[in-house]
């Protein structure tokens, strides 16, 4: 079995409110599979795929990836794992714009401490592999919404992870496009690769082997119902002790540890929470300033709404980045980083 989800809650804390947005989930994946979670928007998805990724900790239940209990694994080690294990594809791509294709692709070999020839090499097979084998040197800029979401899939695929998490790919992209990327999941999953995939449009569900869907934080059983959980939250008694902060989350008797003293409220910057919004850039470390524009030369892309302001610390008025440590893009953004420094070392 590749993963399963056990019960799973998830309360955001907005400000001093409790939002219950995941309300018992639980949920298997094999390996191999290519599974599609369907729902409306606001139903609990990214919040349910940013678990499973290990971008953020699950308020309460249990995650089991490859063995591995992640609920009591440490920070640094659910770095690893999302390393090692998992490639994202988002919406919005989360390209560097000012980075190569090849650049782009190569960067999680660059965290992973690959040498550059080496890099070089295997990104450049990711990119062919989605066929792309003749823009390695474009910049996003450069490249069709299309073709930026099969750089991404490149990227997501360098490291060869054992499973391959995709937040709506392609809700930015006209349908032809949205066609092309369906067709290079699908052979990656002919390939071994184990798909779970967001989405909310039919057609484009209708290409994984299986469908579940999520509503209102809940999967729904194939009578169509929510499956509640076994032990609804509310018939059971009261813990011992809850702690204040705890007592109006759902279930919170199977708790591990305070996730919430370790996980900001809402993950600043954190792919898949923003709207889709190409002219924004992909360098969330900019701030509220916006970043290069990445120019989408297909028309049919509509402007997305601006993206919800996210919140600030409190304390620092900054962005609360460093908490969590969480973000991929803020990795990203520090791979190419480390990437320009090293590059006068190496070779
Ligand atoms: P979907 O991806 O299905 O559109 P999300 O998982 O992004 O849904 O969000 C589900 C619900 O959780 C929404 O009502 C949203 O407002 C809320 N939510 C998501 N992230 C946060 C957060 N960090 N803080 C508070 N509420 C959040
Ligand atoms: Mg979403």
């Amino acid at each position: 079995m590749m993963l399963e989800l056990r019960d799973i809650y998830k309360t955001y804390l907005q400000g001093k409110m409790e939002v219950p947005v995941l309300g018992g989930i639980s949920l298997t994946v094999s390996e191999g599979e290519y599974l599609e979670i369907m729902g409306p928007s606001g139903s609990g998805k990214t919040t349910l795929m940013n678990i499973i990724g290990c971008l953020d900790s699950a308020t309460s239940g249990e995650y089991i990836l490859e063995g591995e209990d992640i609920a009591a694994v440490s920070e640094k080690r659910m770095s690893e794992v999302r390393l090692k294990s998992i490639g994202f594809v988002f919406q919005s791509f989360y390209l560097l714009s000012r980075q190569s294709a090849l650049e782009n692709v190569a960067l999680p070999l660059l965290y992973a401490g690959v040498r550059k020839r080496e890099r070089n090499e295997i990104a450049r097979r990711a990119l062919e592999r989605v066929g792309l084998g003749d823009r390695t040197d474009f910049k996003p800029t450069q490249l069709s919404g299309g073709q930026c979401q099969r750089v991404a899939i490149a990227r997501a695929i360098v490291n060869n992870p054992k499973i391959l998490l995709a937040d709506e790919p392609t809700g930015a992209l006209d349908t032809r496009s949205g066609e092309q990327i369906m067709e290079i999941f699908k052979s990656l999953n002919q390939e071994g690769v184990t798909i779970v995939m967001i989405t909310h449009e039919p057609e484009i569900a209708a290409h994984a082997k299986r469908t579940l869907h999520i509503r209102d934080g809940l999967l729904l059983g194939p009578d169509g119902r929510p499956i509640k959980p076994k032990a609804a939250p509310q018939a059971e008694p009261a813990p011992p002790a809850p702690k204040p902060s705890q007592a109006a989350i759902p279930a919170p008797q199977k708790v591990k540890k305070p996730r919430q003293s370790l996980v900001p409220p809402k993950l600043p910057h954190m792919p898949g929470r923003h709207k889709p919004d190409p002219e924004k850039g992909q360098s969330p470390e900019s701030g509220q300033e916006p970043a290069p524009a990445l120019r989408d030369p297909d028309p049919q892309v509509s402007p997305a709404p601006a993206p919800k302001q996210e919140p600030l610390n409190p304390k620092t008025q900054k962005p609360q980045e460093e908490i969590s440590g969480q973000s991929i893009i803020a990795s990203l953004e520090r791979m190419a980083a480390a990437g320009r420094e090293g590059a006068d070392h190496e070779e």
